[in-house]
């Protein structure tokens, strides 16, 4: 039996179920997180990637939209843990919470309403093909501005920009979608942050540019630095920059470390996965895995030994 958070229990997943009259679920006034945890088979055991920054984000990014949870992200965190041994997962699983107001009152406002938590496991593989690259196209549509709904935060109503430029990207045959902000600068993909490769350095655009606060961004951010030894810029960056980078990939939670082997039908570097992405990726996956002692301090571990 599979089971799920909702309303405050550990419940079978077929009883989680909200009304069609949701508040939330007609103006898209949730929030939510994209949790991954690996299964180590040396270990016995499931780590949990980053549980508690997920919930802190969470927390926050509800407190933006008024809404106060009644749970602490160490609360969740212990909530998830439990979940996930109900559920019995011996394999990599993918965890979404999402926060929401369960209101069947039809007002689309932020006040007054009452939060509610729910949290459930899926069995998501790998998002994107992070083994041979994808294709990517700049798209027509751009990313939501600061002072229109706020990329920064991970709420459910800013995924129509998503869902759009995605669905574009996929309907003209490739994989993923990267889309610029307002102001004609590099934002980010439909649900993952960019990175470009140029003479050795790295380069993302920064938190100004309208973009999600990604986890897997400021870790990778600290690989680049730490492990491979190399100048990371956070600034502006053109879109003409991504035809002329010699690397280029994207990382998130799903998406992990996805190299971008094309761009707009032009080749990046020579069309093949670049040194530096390759290394990375290698570093990234067994940290995430528990493979890397001075990594674990990224984990929680699920079960008790
Ligand atoms: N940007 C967007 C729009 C996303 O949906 C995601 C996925 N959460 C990311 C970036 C990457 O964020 P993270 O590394 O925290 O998963």
């Amino acid at each position: 039996m599979e089971y799920a958070f909702f309303e405050g229990k550990i419940v079978p997943v077929e009883e989680a179920k909200i009304s069609i009259k949701t508040n939330s679920f007609h103006y898209g006034t949730a929030v939510f997180e994209g949790i991954r945890a690996y299964w180590n088979e040396k270990d016995q055991q499931l780590y949990m990637l980053f549980a508690k920054e997920h919930y802190d984000r969470l927390i926050r990014n509800a407190r933006a939209l008024f809404m106060e949870l009644p749970y602490t992200a160490e609360d969740l965190v212990e909530i998830t843990k439990e979940l996930l041994r109900k559920n019995q997962i011996r394999q990599d699983v993918y965890i979404r919470p999402i926060a929401y107001f369960k209101d069947l009152a039809l007002t689309p406002k932020l006040v007054g309403f009452t939060p509610e938590v729910a949290i459930y496991t899926y069995n998501f593989g790998r998002y994107l093909n992070t083994s041979s690259g994808i294709r990517v196209k700049v798209s027509s549509w751009r990313r939501n501005d600061d002072n229109s709904i706020p990329s920064r935060w991970k709420v459910a109503g800013a995924y129509v920009n998503s869902a759009l430029a995605k669905t574009e990207a996929l309907l003209a045959g490739y994989d993923e979608a990267i889309m610029l902000n307002q102001h004609g600068f590099l934002a980010e993909g439909s649900g993952e942050n960019i990175f470009l490769i140029r003479e050795g350095k790295a380069i993302t655009p920064s938190y100004q540019e309208h973009i999600l606060e990604g986890i897997t961004r400021k870790a990778v951010i600290m690989l680049l630095k730490k492990e491979l030894v190399m100048e990371v810029i956070e600034r502006p960056v053109a879109r003409s920059e991504l035809y002329v980078a010699d690397e280029i990939f994207l990382t998130g939670t799903a998406a992990e470390i996805t190299p971008v082997v094309e761009v707009d039908n032009r080749k990046v570097g020579n069309g093949e996965i670049g040194p530096i992405t390759r290394e990375l990726q290698e570093i990234y996956f067994n940290a995430v895995r528990g493979n890397i002692e001075r990594y674990k301090v990224w984990l929680t571990p699920v079960y008790e030994k």
